[in-house]
């Protein structure tokens, strides 16, 4: 678990130093954690929220210690997580009644969003799925080229129709594709065209309608890709993308090397939608299924 211990290196560190010498909470470690839940991209209604909650609890209970102050903090983190219902389906599984399960991706240009559907795609496979791929981003052809590439690195196949072409018969045939090779889960990439709202929400619109032909349920997930090393704009993107389409995921990508760990909480918590992937690097391997616990422990490491 290097990438994600990483991204959250540090991020109470700084609190244990306000502690030193302190056996009850007060005002100034207060102050401090608001300032590094707050430069952590936490968000400033999610941090308010929780120092709210912590100082009623001091209040309340007259004397807190700062020994019990790590496992408020957890708790509360823990609490603004948004539970992923597939938390059970650990390692990459499936659900087993939806065959082909389809996940329809989105987000906009240069989060990691291509990277990330090679990623899936090289972990479903690893965990034993076939896997086919819809290149529906047609706007870009870089997009297109690159998860073709993936593809083939992954070996998996990648259903195109090159760029400009139209998205939802890209769809219709990956969709198709996946049914009749009865594949167990087919990603489908999409434009991440924010500037035409109205745009982007019709043709996800069709895309679904079109899959829908071959299984009533599809899509079974839209998962959004965020850049987690953008602070704010990650915020602003899932605000967008949730007036735009129905978001029931979330992937935040690029947590190594970062100490800003705290767009994970502040989204989860805001836009009240499960985190269910996090990428760590560059490397396909580098995609972790989101573990709270696990999330949450890393943070006092
Ligand atoms: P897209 O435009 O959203 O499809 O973005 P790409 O998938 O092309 O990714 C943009 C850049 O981010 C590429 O250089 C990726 O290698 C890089 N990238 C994607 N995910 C991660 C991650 O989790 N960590 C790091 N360090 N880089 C990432």
């Amino acid at each position: 678990d290097k990438g994600l211990e990483k991204s959250n290196e540090n991020l109470f560190s700084k609190l244990g130093k306000a502690m030193v010498g302190k056996s009850k909470v007060d005002e100034e470690i207060l102050d401090e954690l608001e300032e590094i839940l707050i430069t952590s991209d936490v968000g400033v209604d999610t941090t308010i929220k929780v120092i709210r909650r912590i100082e009623e609890r001091v209040a309340r209970d007259k004397y807190v210690s700062t020994a019990e102050l790590d496992q408020i903090l957890r708790e509360e983190i823990m609490g603004l997580l948004e539970e992923n219902n597939t938390e059970d389906l650990t390692d990459f599984d499936l659900p087993k009644d939806k065959k082909p399960y389809v996940i329809m991706v989105v987000g906009v240009n240069g989060v990691g969003k291509t990277t990330t559907i090679g990623k899936l795609a090289h972990q479903f496979k690893q965990a034993g799925k076939s896997v086919v791929l819809g290149a529906a981003d047609t706007f870009r052809a870089a997009a297109v080229d690159q998860l073709i590439l993936w593809g083939e690195r992954v070996g998996v196949p990648v259903i195109s129709h090159g760029m400009n072409t139209d998205p939802a018969s890209v769809a219709f045939d990956a969709v198709k594709k996946a049914v009749d090779m009865q594949a167990d889960v087919v990603i489908i990439d999409t434009a991440g065209r924010l500037h035409t709202k109205v745009n982007l929400m019709n043709e996800l619109g069709k895309i679904k309608r079109v899959m829908q032909k071959f299984i009533e349920t599809a899509p079974h997930e839209i998962l959004l890709v965020l850049d987690g090393s953008t602070g704010q704009n990650a915020f602003i993107q899932a605000k967008e993308f949730t007036r735009v389409t129905e978001i029931t995921s979330l992937a935040i990508t690029k947590l190594d090397g970062t100490a800003k760990g705290g767009v994970v909480i502040g989204i989860s918590d805001q836009f009240k939608i499960p985190v269910k992937y996090i990428g760590v690097g560059e490397k396909m391997s580098d995609l972790q299924v989101f573990n709270r616990k696990e999330f949450v422990d890393s943070l006092f490491k």
